[in-house]
């Protein structure tokens, strides 16, 4: 498989305020090719350093990307840079000054000196039109590679790519696809996903597995590299098929769908409704739930039950039950649970209680305990949750747990033929 690697020159992107974009559209565009990007870099405007970076990159790959330092002025040194890495000389082009010089007329702007360093082409390169500034990009054939010079501006850059590099880069590398697969997964930690999975992926370095990780939300993503789609897909299925007999039903999503629009399908496929009762999370689970597109269908709302007393007016839980094992316990989670099923009709209803902190908690129930209580057409349960880390995360954790124990919870019931879409 051809790999590439990319450079941006610039010393801003050194500095806390500019970061390198143009590497991420250089990665699609040579993704879409099967081509894979093996590294990047960010290097300062200094010719040696420049000239390091493309002997290093050269080394490693078939085809490597600089974008940047191609301007007018004195810190523009990619050319120079490129000229050291390959010991070639840099030619004047008469034609190319010509052009720069067409172009600054047409926008009433004078020449000067300074221009006549962007007509400096590589010896062997060929010259890639730049409509919309003034540097041109340069291609280079070195050792059966490609060396490319591209300008760094965006709007320079991208339109340049998908112009001139993208049919250079399709003829000069076989036809490759690249395709990805995920497996998402809450609740288990990076550690035991990948102590799951790892003995199966390591296996394989086609397709390429990374994991990422949120706050309980792990993401499994595998990338194969092929010469048709069916091969990709048989490459893919090698790994994934036995990572899903591991994980099973740990596994909430296959498409990259996020858990709460994953719950809100499992709902609607079996025409059924939920709602919600959230003390110390105040409405983060609603408001996740309300991101999902057509969620109406299957969430009918809740309470936001902060205070004790508001537990007790909106729920109508026993006032006398708070009192006796406080409003973050078992019971009292169980009990909002129950009452929000009845109140609102839905068939499932989450309570989440809990200390979020940094203030509160029990020597029992530390700050970060929470219950989540569960209301079923046909069982009531809650479970003692603890969480790590601040106010934020405690409360994000516990909203991921609710919705992954009430998703484990509906696939319990058999879905219905055709319910339709969320949308
Ligand atoms: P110019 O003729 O404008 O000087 P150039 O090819 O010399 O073009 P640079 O001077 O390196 O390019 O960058 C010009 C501007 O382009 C930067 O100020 C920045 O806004 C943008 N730019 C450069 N490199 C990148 C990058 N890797 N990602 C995103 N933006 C970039
Ligand atoms: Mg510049």
């Amino acid at each position: 498989m051809a790999n590439a690697q990319i450079i941006a020159i610039g010393s801003e992107m050194l500095t806390p305020e500019k970061v390198d974009t143009n590497s991420l559209f250089l990665t699609r565009e040579l993704n879409n090719l099967g081509i894979a990007v093996a590294g990047k870099r960010v290097v300062g405007d200094t010719r040696e350093e420049i000239a390091e970076a493309i002997q290093q990159c050269l080394a490693r790959a078939e085809v490597v990307i600089v974008s940047g330092g191609l301007g007018p002025t004195e810190d523009d040194l990619t050319r120079d840079g490129a000229a050291l890495a390959l010991g070639r000389e840099l030619r004047f082009h008469e034609e190319v000054l010509a052009g720069i010089a067409a172009r600054l007329r047409k926008f009433n702007r004078t020449m000067t000196e300074r221009n006549r360093r962007q007509a400096f082409i590589l010896e062997g390169a060929r010259v890639l039109a730049n409509p919309n500034g003034t540097a041109p990009g340069q291609v280079i054939e070195t050792g059966g590679k490609l060396l490319f010079l591209l300008p760094g501006p965006p709007r320079e850059l991208e339109p340049m790519v998908r112009e001139h590099c993208v049919p250079i880069w399709s003829g000069f590398f076989p036809p490759r696809v690249l395709r990805t697969f995920t497996f998402r997964i809450a609740r288990m930690p990076e550690s035991e996903v990948d102590e799951r999975a790892a003995p199966i992926y390591t296996k394989f370095t086609n397709p390429e597995t990374t994991i990422l990780a949120a706050a309980g939300d792990i993401t499994l993503q595998f990338r194969a590299v092929a010469e048709t789609e069916d091969e990709a897909s048989r490459l893919l299925a090698a790994v994934a098929d036995p990572i899903r007999n591991e994980l099973g039903p740990r596994i909430y999503s296959e498409d990259g769908s996020s858990l709460e629009s994953t719950l809100a399908r499992h709902l609607l496929a079996r025409g059924q409704t939920m709602a919600v009762a959230e003390s110390c999370t105040a409405g983060m689970l609603a408001s996740r739930l309300a991101g999902v597109p057509g969620v109406s269908k299957v969430f009918l709302g809740g309470f936001v039950v902060y205070t004790n007393e508001m537990k007790v007016k909106l729920t109508g839980v026993d006032a006398t039950l708070i009192e006796q094992h406080s409003a973050v316990s078992e019971e009292v989670a169980l009990a909002l649970a129950a009452e929000t099923r009845d109140r609102t009709g839905a068939d499932f209803a989450v309570s989440i209680t809990g200390y979020a902190g940094p203030d509160g908690g029990t020597t029992k129930d530390p700050i970060g305990t929470a219950y989540v209580g569960i209301a079923t057409p046909d069982r009531l349960f809650a479970e003692r949750l603890s969480f790590p880390g601040d106010r934020e995360r405690i409360r994000r954790f516990t909203t991921q747990w609710a919705l992954d124990i009430l998703r484990v919870e509906v696939l319990r019931f058999p879905a219905l033929p055709a319910c339709g879409d969320l949308q």
